[in-house]
């Protein structure tokens, strides 16, 4: 068994993938071909958003879009702790601090109550200038919309929205990727909407920062390319991704989140009296980045892990160690007390397999090693 299973989707896709990349070799038009302008167009309709800039990945769409926010040395942005290490990583490549605030042991999205109580520490002390709110919507789950965009808007601070494993998501039908002032997501192969290698985006209604990001990703140039008025990067969508990213789309759209989601429901029906399986609020839609499970002890959790992996079943631990603890952010301890609830999730946590392609004889094989490896433990 997969954790992820991209040889089945490609083995359903392939006649559409492999004629498009043949175009796009035909054409050789690699770099900002037409597949980029109408995977750009295609995205930003989907999402909700007047603009979509395509880049290199989802952590230069981060950088992409802290650059246009013109957030910089000196500021405070707020990152949840839970989360892969790039949401506070792109903070820091632009050379703000990030500000590590506990999630919600629930949702395992960043916590209202304590982002508030981080903000308020933070302009006490007076040493960093508050920004922006960095939101992560983990494993697919848009974070509480309605409570951090109140607070960012009493605070006065931008919003960020890290959609990296959120594209697809949605909350009243709102989709993922347009509740930020500006959103960014990731097409690592693995992620929601994944492609054959790098690839990201950035989102935003606002003409200006589409501008600066567009600039940005391309040397900073100015009217046209040999006109350089900023310093910017080099994180442009191959036109062979773009291609391929058509081709996942549609199949995203038409099936591949439906399928995702009864998975995600038939884990939930049969595990929800034998784990804490994942929370989804009324209202909200995950698109399942990952299915993720919590144990009551770090014991427990590692030893579903070794059983299920005897049995060829492989699961993965996202995220085993909260961002305040890594080494690269050891020099921010003092802006950092104990995170509880991200402290707790890192020992307990466990990221089941799933696509929309695993088969139901898979889910219910999965299903069966859970309860079994429980059913030990309670005997
Ligand atoms: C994957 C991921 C990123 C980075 O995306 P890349 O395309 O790998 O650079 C950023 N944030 C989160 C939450 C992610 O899961």
């Amino acid at each position: 068994m997969e954790f992820r299973d991209l040889k089945r989707q490609y083995a359903a896709l392939c006649n559409d993938i492999d004629k498009e990349i043949k175009e796009v070799m035909a054409s050789a038009n690699f770099i900002m071909g037409q597949p980029v302008v109408e995977l750009e167009q295609q995205l930003a309709q989907y999402v909700g958003t007047k603009h979509c800039i395509t880049c290199a990945n989802g952590t230069d769409a981060l950088v992409l879009s802290l650059k246009a926010l013109g957030v910089k040395e000196g500021d405070a942005v707020f990152v949840p702790d839970f989360t892969f290490f790039a949401s506070a990583e792109a903070v820091s490549v632009v050379g703000a601090t990030p500000i590590f605030v506990d999630v919600d042991a629930e949702t395992f999205n960043i916590s209202a109550l304590d982002l508030e109580q981080k903000i308020i520490s933070t302009i006490n002390e007076g040493v960093l200038n508050p920004r922006a709110i960095l939101t992560v919507d983990l494993f697919g789950l848009p974070a509480n919309y309605t409570a951090i965009s109140a607070i960012a808007c009493n605070y006065g601070l931008y919003m960020l929205e890290d959609g990296a494993q959120g594209f697809g998501g949605s909350i009243a039908g709102k989709k993922a990727c347009s509740f930020g002032d500006i959103a960014t997501t990731s097409f690592f192969p693995s992620k929601p909407l994944g492609c054959y290698g790098d690839g990201g985006a950035v989102f935003t209604n606002n003409d200006e920062w589409a501008e600066l990001a567009k600039s940005y990703r391309s040397h900073g140039k100015g009217i046209f390319k040999y006109d350089n008025v900023r310093i910017g990067m080099n994180s442009r969508l191959d036109t062979l991704q773009a291609a391929i990213l058509k081709v996942k789309l549609k199949a995203f759209v038409e099936y591949e989140l439906q399928s995702i989601n009864d998975i995600a429901c038939e884990y939930t029906k049969k595990l929800k009296s034998v784990v804490h399986t994942p929370v989804v609020p009324k209202g909200y839609c995950s698109s399942w980045a990952q299915y993720t499970i919590v144990l009551d002890n770090k014991e427990v959790r590692d030893r579903i892990q070794a059983e299920l992996k005897n049995k060829g079943i492989p699961t993965m631990v996202y995220y085993p160690k909260p961002l305040h603890k890594q080494t690269a952010y050891m020099h921010l301890q003092s802006y950092n007390d104990t995170m509880p609830v991200t402290e707790n999730l890192c020992k307990t946590v466990l990221s089941l397999p799933i696509s929309p392609y695993l088969e139901n004889i898979e889910v219910q094989e999965v299903v069966a090693a859970v309860c079994d490896a429980i059913n030990i433990e309670v005997a």
